[in-house]
């Protein structure tokens, strides 16, 4: 029986869902941070659990052959990257890997899954940027959350980013030091600046910043615009947010423009896009557009097809979709998303999809009581999967073909296994990296209908 703050020295051979190395030590798991499979690391017992226990990592005793020198200097403090100690095709094959394991564990399918469509530069990749602020020795901070903690990592450079944030991330600094301006205190609650949020359309080069303030008020305006101005080629957009409440969510209700528009402009493939402060946009555009590919050439469409989205968020694979199909119906839950794919439709002239509000597990229902019916199926849910509900109104209406965009391996292998037992045979498994360095793997899948007798 293993026992806390005891020392042990075993072998990493798996990876958790938060991407911390998984051993045994006498057939009980333990998690450990920064490890990695391969790894032969000493650890000491901190979190002992009837099931589990969390290890500490003293030292590697023998790193794993994948095991690389992350290029990120805060890498081993910082919350935001898991894995960039992993070399990065190792990282791919762990994710296929994932895909895999819960495939046949969870779903018992027998199914090839392709490698994982990775990134040629596995860097600077996300377009959106959430800097909390803060102050050390009387000078600005700003930088992420140090893993599972709100203590600030003071971050000038940050490698998965848009290297435009460390001229962004400076300049804020120096109007905060200068003009003294009181960053936000979350015990007290008091200050003014909590989160710094930038946007950037990766093919149009525009740039948003988004202050976040706890209160209305902005000191020295006219100046900040004119640093942000100065130093920030492709600025497009400067809003305040004020979010004057007691959480950990960013944005608050209100937002005013400061400086040009509300809002900035990007394209993935030939669609364009609005992004406001506020609205959800995929933060991988360049993976998105692989993703999304794949997902419309799994769909086969011919131009005859009506099609469902369901869980299409602002719209993005409904309009893919659209270019290619007669009609493309998508559902949300949520009503500003729905609104913004609506704006999207229009911004891009495409007139034959129409989206719902509501919750798929009610909505999906009443549209195929009402009579409609879908060629082919797409759905992108959240981490928990597709409702029950959601699942049997789709085998009800008899698609060709579903395509299933799955961000969650878990739930993905629980509902494959349904649909497998209504005579949807998966044919293809074809994982995306959206987020190199961790974690996260996203996959998107095709099912084909065989007929229910197949079994
Ligand atoms: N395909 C979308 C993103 C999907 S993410 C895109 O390309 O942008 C999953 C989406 O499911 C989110 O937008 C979330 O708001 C929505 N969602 C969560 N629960 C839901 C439910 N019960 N019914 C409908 N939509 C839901």
């Amino acid at each position: 029986m293993i026992e806390k703050n005891k020392i042990y020295e075993f072998k990493i051979d798996g990876l958790g869902s938060s991407g911390e190395g998984v051993g045994r030590i006498d057939g009980f798991t333990v998690f450990v941070k920064r490890a990695i499979p391969g790894d032969i690391v000493k650890v000491k017992i901190v979190v002992l659990k009837k099931k589990y226990a969390i290890g500490d990592l003293l030292e590697i005793i023998e790193p794993s052959k994948d095991r690389v020198e992350p290029k990120c200097s805060l890498a081993n403090n910082c919350g935001g990257c898991q894995i960039m100690h992993m070399d990065y095709n190792a990282q791919l094959e762990m994710k296929r890997k994932k895909v895999e394991d819960a495939l046949t564990r969870i779903g018992k399918l027998d199914v090839k899954v392709n490698s994982t469509l990775g990134m040629e530069n596995p860097y600077e990749y996300r377009n959106k940027a959430q800097f909390p602020v803060g102050i050390l020795d009387g000078k600005a901070i700003l930088g992420f959350y140090k893993m599972g903690t709100h203590d600030i990592v003071d971050t000038e450079y940050c490698h998965i980013q848009d290297p435009i944030n460390e001229k962004i991330v400076k300049t804020i600094k120096k109007y905060i030091n200068y003009f003294n301006i009181e960053v936000y205190d979350e015990k007290s609650r008091s200050g003014l600046i909590r989160h710094i949020v930038t946007k950037v359309g990766f093919t149009t080069d525009e740039i948003m910043i988004v202050i976040i303030t706890n209160g209305k008020e902005m000191p020295h305006k006219k100046q900040l615009i004119e640093m942000l101005k100065d130093n920030i080629v492709g600025l497009k957009s400067v809003v305040q947010n004020i979010n004057t409440k007691n959480t950990n969510v960013i944005f608050g209700e209100k937002t005013v423009t400061l400086y040009g528009e509300d809002k900035i402009v990007d394209y993935i493939g030939d669609l364009k896009f609005n992004i406001s402060a506020r609205s959800f946009f995929q933060v991988n555009p360049m993976q998105t557009k692989v993703l999304y590919e794949k997902a419309l050439e799994y769909a086969d469409l011919t131009g005859n097809e009506t099609v469902f989205d369901i869980y299409c968020g602002i719209g993005t694979i409904s309009l893919f979709l659209a270019q290619k199909a007669k009609k493309v119906y998508g559902v949300e839950i949520v009503e500003a998303a729905i609104k913004d794919a609506k704006k999207n439709a229009e911004i891009n002239s495409i007139e034959n999809t129409e989206f719902y509000v509501g919750k798929a597990e009610e909505v999906v229902p009443i549209l195929y009581k009402e009579g409609k019916r879908a060629d082919v199926v797409v759905v992108d849910p959240p981490r928990k999967g597709c409702d029950q509900s959601v699942l049997e109104t789709i085998v009800n209406m008899e698609p060709k073909n579903i395509v299933y965009v799955s961000c969650n391996p878990a739930t993905l292998g629980r509902d494959l296994a349904y649909l497998d037992e209504k005579g949807y045979k998966t044919v293809k498994v074809q994982p995306v990296d959206m987020f190199a360095h961790t974690a996260h793997v996203e996959v998107a899948i095709l099912m084909t209908y065989c007929g229910s007798d197949k079994k």
